[in-house]
């Protein structure tokens, strides 16, 4: 297949686009490189550096079979600061986006949904028939190109999946180059314990210790990257079986949560970062970061039904390879021969 991936350059869209070369589609990035890296692009895909609301060339020269849509500003406080970014680029640019499809008779599309389209859940595990309450303007935003892509999937016969990412984590280890996750600004929590291992950072903060959980510390779903991208290549191939456009097909949105379907806490995660790196990685008890539920876990009975999903890859891989990419990173922090002085 032809694909055009936009943010291509960043931490999941990189890592899809490399899965997508090996399985031998042939790939376009799209990327803005606002927050890409150019050298994450890999090897074997061609580049255009463009934001999603000038994607009307690419898609008029390219005869693509399909898009991937990565690209998206994805910070939660950000949002709440400076929501019309999020407006601005999550959904005016996917409608863009969407227009130029349809101009260019692109019609399948797999777009990178959230588990912030949920909020706070009444119970978990969370299905897709769940109530839909984001609570943040990031989750709306996405929340809102899926109700984009609901009504041109019925009116305009375009063949979508949206796919709903829990917290996503590891890295794709290659000898020929690994892809993992490098944020300007992190707030993820395996990065920034990483980052205590290798004594970036002093300690880790606890965010929220009296949780009603077994430990008192909140509870994600944690889902490996390459887990996330073998549902990509997926979902893709779920939207190629219908013929999309006018001339009859298409009409379908899928809408599938990507999660493990179980929960680790906070705590646990430092313990497979201390086991993984062998190093301290001091944390400390503190509050609540506000609006945080205090268990968020999928069901992934749907992805599993419909695209014959399942994760094979568990919170100590996901943390072993995002350490490892860490290292190649990093190397002056984390060789046990160095002196850490950096
Ligand atoms: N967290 C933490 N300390 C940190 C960063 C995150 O305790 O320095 C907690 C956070 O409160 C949440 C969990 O780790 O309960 C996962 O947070 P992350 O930001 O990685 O993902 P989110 O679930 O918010 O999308």
């Amino acid at each position: 297949m032809r694909v055009l991936v936009t943010g291509g350059a960043g931490y999941i869209g990189s890592v899809v686009t490399a899965e997508l070369l090996e399985a031998g589609h042939q790939v376009t990035v799209l990327d803005d490189l606002s927050t890409g890296h150019a050298d994450a692009v890999p090897a074997g895909a061609d580049f255009v550096q463009a934001s999603i609301t000038e994607a009307d060339p690419v898609l008029a020269a390219g005869r693509f079979d399909a898009v991937v849509h990565f690209a998206a500003k994805s910070l939660v406080p950000e949002s709440m600061t400076a929501p019309q970014l999020y407006w601005q680029n999550n959904t005016v640019g996917s409608l863009a986006l969407l227009e130029s499809m349809r101009r260019h008779d692109v019609r399948r599309i797999v777009f990178s949904s959230t588990a912030a389209t949920y909020g706070e859940p009444d119970t978990v595990p969370i299905l897709e028939s769940s109530p839909t309450r984001p609570t943040n303007p990031y989750g709306a935003s996405k929340l809102a190109v899926d109700h984009l892509l609901t009504s041109y999937a019925r009116a305009h016969r375009f063949s979508a999946v949206s796919l709903r990412y829990f917290n996503v984590a590891g890295a794709r280890i290659t000898p020929q180059g690994s892809l993992g996750e490098r944020h300007a600004t992190e707030t993820h929590l395996i990065p920034i314990a990483l980052q205590v291992a290798a004594g970036q950072r002093e300690q880790l903060l606890v965010n929220g210790v009296h949780y009603p959980t077994a430990d008192g510390s909140c509870v994600r779903d944690y889902i490996h990257v390459l887990d996330l991208a073998d549902a990509h290549l997926r979902a893709l191939e779920l939207a190629s079986r219908e013929p999309a456009g006018d001339g009859g097909g298409g009409g379908s949105h899928l809408i599938c949560n990507l999660g493990s379907g179980s929960g680790s806490s906070v705590r646990e995660v430092i313990e497979s970062v201390r086991r993984i790196t062998g190093r301290p990685t001091p944390a400390v008890d503190a509050p609540n970061r506000p609006g945080d539920p205090a268990v968020l876990i999928a069901s992934n009975d749907k992805a599993a039904a419909v695209l014959g999903w399942r994760p094979t890859r568990d919170l100590d891989q996901m943390v072993s390879d995002a350490w490892d990419f860490f290292q190649q990173l990093r190397p002056e922090l984390t060789d046990p021969r160095g002196d850490g002085d950096v």
